[in-house]
């Protein structure tokens, strides 16, 4: 892991300052994300998104409007926007839900901190764009166990009971819906 820790905490928000929130320590990771739908949403080129646990999050200004939004998945994302300016400043996807946020790094006062730890989905990268030599990159997806650090593993072990809590409580309310 690249990451400094004496640089955390770190803060961001959206353009007109509405919405302001601090990452009060490193993320698990962070993927640069080549698909198309990464491209379609940022209008450009990738995504970079740190994956952090929820609570390490927190508001410093207004609080974001959730947008739902489709995915590529199918299961759809909530987009966290201003209210007011609409900028979005992270997403929750279906795999854990409100327990993680992909904060969007270049809404970071400093996003200089946090470059990628992997670029994923390079199958649809944009022709122009040169991977730096030894840098992470797969085709797609990869398997977290292969490439988090330790500490990351260790984290995301901590969050795993509210995640099975949070998906058991999903499926009894799809099924709900469905019966
Ligand atoms: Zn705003
Ligand atoms: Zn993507």
């Amino acid at each position: 892991m690249t990451f400094v820790d004496s640089a955390f905490p770190l803060d961001g928000g959206c353009d007109c300052r509405q919405v302001r929130y601090r990452m009060t320590t490193p993320p698990l990771f962070v993927h640069c994300c080549h698909c198309r739908w990464c491209q379609r949403e940022t209008g450009a080129s990738f995504a970079l998104n740190a994956m952090i646990e929820s609570d390490r999050v927190t508001l410093t200004g207004g609080e974001p409007e959730i947008v739902d939004t489709p995915s590529a998945s199918g299961l759809g994302q909530k987009i966290a926007r201003c209210p007011r300016c609409r900028l979005a400043v992270w997403s929750h996807y279906a795999g854990a839900g409100p327990l993680l946020k992909f904060v969007r790094v270049g809404t970071l006062d400093e996003p200089d901190h946090l470059p990628p730890d992997i670029h994923i989905f390079t199958a649809s990268k944009q022709p122009w764009v040169v991977i730096p030599a030894g840098a992470r990159a797969v085709p797609e997806y990869y398997r977290s166990e292969e490439v988090w650090s330790a500490a990351s593993l260790e984290r995301r072990r901590a969050v795993a009971p509210r995640l099975e809590a949070w998906r058991a409580a999903r499926r009894a309310a799809e099924g709900g819906a469905a019966g």
